[in-house]
């Protein structure tokens, strides 16, 4: 038999987010600071990634929505299933409520990016994505299997 999970509760471990954006990353592509190259080894011990031409690393989130936060990147993808489900339209009650966060300002700032981030992406395209970048987990399991 396969239990449905709830896709939020999936993301509540944080592990296995870092690994679901990484291939979020991966997906779109890294370019090195340094010298553009494209090609990049992903370094599991130090989470990073390291240019293949120049050595150069580039951390998880440098370049990315998350960049400068200090909050889980299982928030990450807490606020993208929420967004799914909703239609686009998360109130930050609910957010709250999911990452059962205890302060409200930070996360307003990175719900906003969130936000911001899927603004013209329309929900199929949102809800395709999703499911591929994180089908690999143990934990998840497409609802209908
Ligand atoms: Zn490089």
């Amino acid at each position: 038999m396969t239990q449905q999970l709830n896709w939020t509760d999936v993301f509540t471990n944080e592990n296995e987010a870092v690994e679901a954006f990484k291939n979020f990353r991966t997906k779109k592509g890294i370019v090195c600071k340094k010298c553009n190259e494209t090609k990049h080894y992903w370094l599991a011990g130090k989470k990073q990634f390291q240019c293949s031409a120049c050595r150069f690393r580039t951390t998880l989130r440098s370049g990315t929505l998350l960049e400068g936060s200090k909050l889980p990147i299982s928030y990450f993808f807490i606020a993208w299933s929420l967004l799914i489900k909703n239609e686009n339209q998360v109130t930050l009650e609910e957010f709250q409520l999911q990452t059962k966060h205890k302060y409200y300002e930070p996360l307003w700032e990175y719900l906003h990016k969130v936000k911001t981030h899927f603004k013209h992406e329309d929900a199929a395209k949102m809800a395709g994505e999703f499911v591929e970048i994180t089908q690999t987990f143990p934990l998840y399991k497409p609802l209908n299997n």
